[in-house]
């Protein structure tokens, strides 16, 4: 497998398979965020991975691979929603 040029960003939750990834963020640089979703985490709480990678570990969610940057998809109440930043 390849590595990805582009940088995904774990939190340490979703990276210690401690919660689900619940929002997953595609930004305007082309980096990607794979997070819990909550808000209790601190400044250091982030893993850097390849997007490539992150894809392939969080296989179910491939079918946001084509999520255009400037837009994320949140679980909310198990249901994905995706939107974009700015609302
Ligand atoms: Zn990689
Ligand atoms: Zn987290």
């Amino acid at each position: 497998m390849e590595h990805d040029k582009h940088s995904a960003f774990l939190c340490s939750h979703v990276a210690d398979g401690l919660r689900p990834v619940n929002l997953i963020a595609h930004e305007r640089d082309h980096d990607w965020q794979f997070l819990c979703g909550e808000y209790d985490h601190g400044d250091d709480d982030c893993v850097l991975v390849c997007s490539a990678c992150a894809f392939e570990r969080f296989s179910d969610l491939s079918p946001y691979q084509t999520l255009e940057p400037g837009f994320l998809a949140e679980c909310i109440n198990g249901e994905w929603v995706i939107s974009t930043f700015d609302h």
